[in-house]
């Protein structure tokens, strides 16, 4: 924490006490908790995964429908990314904290398992994950495990066992609504929390970023740590604007060590 300003190494203090007094905290991740482990924001532009396309119109249900083999070909290199990546210290201190009882869940924008695989248990994916797969025809949902091999290796495009129609990763895409039930969960657990900490999200794609307001509404306190500006800033009891993978590693050794 040395080479933190003095008001940075406040801040986490202060972030690390109200962690310690509430009863629920819940924490919302976005894509700036995946890019210290390798995972490029797919909506920031330029980032060097996405620069050869146009990644707004090929993750898009209309490709996935209409051009399955481009939108595959566009998901291969994400898909070698996710399962090569590694948890970095964000993740790992936010599943300490939840192991140590004060963090009781995590809700995620991202679909690349890294909470999991870091060691939280109570993880609400809000644009899906790549575990899964559904049946485009029949809606058999099916494990992505057998599929990802041939897929990474020869660009295999996934279909059903059970009735041989094309199979879709359980992501949410660009047009696509959010499932209902996934939207359901999310809304309930921010509504429940006294403390929502959001990390390495910019509050910028609706209606996730709706979540941190209607935890307030609720009276509960708000944690932002991000690398740039949300439009909650303003509403936020702490606001610190630096890297997750420094700062939540920081928090949680305050929290966890006093
Ligand atoms: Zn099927």
């Amino acid at each position: 924490m040395s080479d933190l300003s003095n008001n940075v190494v406040d801040s986490i203090g202060f972030a690390a006490e109200l962690i310690c007094k509430s009863k629920h905290t819940v924490i919302l991740t976005g894509a700036g908790i995946s890019t210290p482990s390798g995972i490029p924001d797919f909506r920031s532009e330029g980032t060097g995964l996405w620069s050869y396309d146009e990644p707004l119109e090929v993750a898009s249900l209309s490709t996935f429908r209409y051009h399955p083999e481009r939108f595959f070909e566009w998901m291969r290199p994400l898909v070698i990314r996710i399962i090569n990546a590694q948890p970095n210290p964000a993740h790992i201190a936010i599943a300490r904290m939840e192991q140590a009882g004060y963090v009781k869940a995590v809700i995620t924008q991202n679909i690349d398992n890294l909470h999991q695989k870091a060691g939280s248990s109570n993880v609400y994916e809000t644009h899906g994950s790549l575990a899964s797969l559904t049946c485009t025809q029949c809606f058999q949902r099916t494990s992505s495990d057998p599929f990802i091999r041939p897929l990474i290796e020869n660009g295999q495009i996934p279909y059903c066992q059970k009735c041989g129609s094309i199979l879709k990763p359980n992501v949410i895409l660009f047009g696509e609504q959010m499932p209902y039930d996934a939207w359901q969960a999310a809304q309930l657990t921010a509504r429940s929390c006294d403390l929502m900490l959001v990390a390495g999200s910019s509050l910028e794609v609706l209606p996730v970023a709706s979540l941190p307001m209607q935890a307030l509404d609720r009276g509960a306190h708000l944690v932002i740590v991000n690398q740039t500006p949300t439009y909650l800033g303003v509403r936020a009891d702490v606001l610190i604007l630096e890297d997750v993978a420094r700062v939540i590693p920081a928090i949680a050794e305050c929290v966890l060590n006093g």
